[in-house]
């Protein structure tokens, strides 16, 4: 099959995750979200996720290194690179990174969709998950309150906010605004692909 690289743009709980799941399905790509195999492995309890686990309480990145790591591991047992990334790359060395990885595989970037949401909307819905996951009787996510939430956005301003030009320059940039339903936001983003 013909390869197809997805790079889901957009600041913590932007709601990439719930859009990238969708698209994946639809198209039949691999959802690579690097949040969830970094949680996966603090569940585990692995050498890594002892490692990480202060790292996503406090709302910081972890190294570019191990994300590079982790990301090369995953393209390398794939037939056809057919992938969305949620949450990577997210710092402008990851990205250079990810071009020179898919280089090696002769899969170039399709499409890079950012979701746009304002600041406050976003702590809302960060604080919202939380309560709703506890509410639940779910785990609760660490980072998923105020005051971490306000930090992960700091984060996302500073470090991977660069990346929007990185991809625009490419012509990659797909620039989409994540203010509505998911079904809204959803049709958005098969409109700009
Ligand atoms: P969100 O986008 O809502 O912040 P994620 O699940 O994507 O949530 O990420 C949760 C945490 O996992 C981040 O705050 C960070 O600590 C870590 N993380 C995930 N992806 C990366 C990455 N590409 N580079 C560095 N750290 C990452």
């Amino acid at each position: 099959m013909e390869s197809k690289v997805i790079i889901f743009l957009g600041p913590p709980g932007a709601g990439k995750g719930t859009q990238a799941e969708r698209l994946a399905r639809q198209e039949q790509l691999l959802k690579v979200s690097t949040g969830d195999i970094l949680r996966d492995h603090v569940a585990r309890g692995t050498e890594l996720g002892q490692q990480v686990e202060p790292i996503l309480a406090a709302g910081q990145l972890v190294p570019d290194h191990i994300l590079v790591a982790l990301i090369r591991d995953r393209l390398a047992s794939m037939d056809s690179v057919r992938v969305i990334f949620d949450g990577f790359p997210r710092t402008t060395a990851q990205a250079q990174a990810l071009d020179l990885l898919l280089e090696e595989l002769g899969a170039p970037v399709t499409a890079a969709p950012l979701l746009e949401v304002p600041d406050e909307v976003l702590i809302q819905r960060i604080v919202d998950r939380g309560l709703q996951a506890a509410a639940e009787g779910q785990e609760v996510r660490a980072d998923d309150n105020e005051v971490v939430g306000r930090r992960r956005l700091e984060v996302y301003h500073q470090m991977t906010q660069p990346l929007i030009d990185y991809y625009a320059g490419r012509g990659h940039l797909r620039r989409i605004d994540g203010v509505g339903s998911p079904d809204e936001v959803y049709s958005r983003i098969l409109a700009s692909l």
